[in-house]
């Protein structure tokens, strides 16, 4: 048998991973989710035949989401995750004792329900004490929440569909006004490689600099990814994402990561110069 799950990265490339078998497919209200099993990769979690992760390379993106900005920010307390609903980005969260409260406003209850059962490598955490989840959209979500945040982190599919909203001005100023006076935000940010993808980064980049004082971007290379280069946003009401940084502390607390480290943190903010030329051009 020769199955292969194939995503168009432009209309003229195309990646594809070979598949053992086909675990899980259901249509929902909002998309179409599937799950499936593969020799390189392990089980991967396509949205609307798209990329989410596998379990080979998605400690990468978990970890550059989560590590960088709890590294940044001393005494983060109250935490909220749009998206991420296969659950990555709250099991990494989850190795901070002093994080009290997370809160996941996930629009599919049916990823949870199917990372769940499918992709427990993610998904366990998703069930502990700390963590409530809230089945709405993320857009309407912050709409209502003032001062109550230290870290927003927006793990948002692709800015079409039902993740479009999670890449518009309203959507930056009310997550500024969601965190407190020192709160830090970081968005998945696209690629800055084809032109759809930059063109998308550039356009949330500009957004997000008519909200926040600081905003920042810093890159990690991510296999399964188009292009295998992605970019994260880092917004910020007070810390600088490097300088200043008190990395002994970070190192002091013992987490046990497989791609963040404090040298790769500092060193994730030195960009390409084609792609601090394209986040110059949209800061004006
Ligand atoms: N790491 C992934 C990536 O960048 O490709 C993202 C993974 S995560 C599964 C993205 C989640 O965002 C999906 O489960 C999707 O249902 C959710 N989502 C999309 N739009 C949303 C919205 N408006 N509010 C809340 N969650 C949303």
């Amino acid at each position: 048998m020769n199955l292969w799950f194939t995503e168009h990265h432009t209309p003229h490339v195309r990646f594809s991973i070979q598949v053992d078998r086909q675990i899980y497919s259901a249509q929902s209200e909002f998309q179409r989710i599937d799950i499936f099993e593969s020799e390189e990769f392990g089980r991967f979690l396509t949205l609307d035949g798209y990329m989410m992760l596998t379990e080979k390379d998605e400690f990468i993106y978990h970890e550059m989401m989560v590590h960088v900005p709890m590294c940044v920010h001393k005494d983060v307390r109250d935490v909220l995750v749009i998206g991420g609903g296969d659950g990555g980005t709250v099991r990494e969260l989850l190795r901070y004792g002093k994080i009290r409260r997370i809160d996941l406003v996930e629009i599919d209850a049916l990823v949870v329900e199917a990372c769940g059962k499918y992709l427990p490598q993610t998904a366990a955490g998703l069930r502990d004490p700390r963590v409530s989840i809230h089945y709405e959209d993320g857009l309407k979500f912050v709409r209502h929440a003032h001062d109550a945040y230290d870290l927003i982190l927006v793990d948002s599919t692709d800015p079409f569909g039902p993740g479009e909203g999670l890449f518009t001005k309203e959507f930056y100023g009310n997550c500024c006004k969601a965190l407190r006076e020192d709160g830090i935000m970081v968005n998945q940010h696209e690629s800055p490689f084809y032109a759809a993808d930059a063109e998308a980064m550039q356009r949330a980049h500009k957004r997000i600099a008519l909200s926040f004082p600081i905003c920042r971007v810093y890159q990690a290379h991510i296999p399964t990814y188009p292009s295998g280069h992605w970019l994260f946003g880092f917004a910020s009401k007070r810390y600088a994402p490097v300088l200043g940084v008190d990395w002994a502390r970070w190192k002091a607390l013992k987490i046990p990561t497989r791609y963040y480290n404090t040298k790769l943190h500092a060193g994730a903010f030195a960009l390409p110069t084609y792609v601090e030329e394209m986040l110059r051009h949209v800061e004006g």
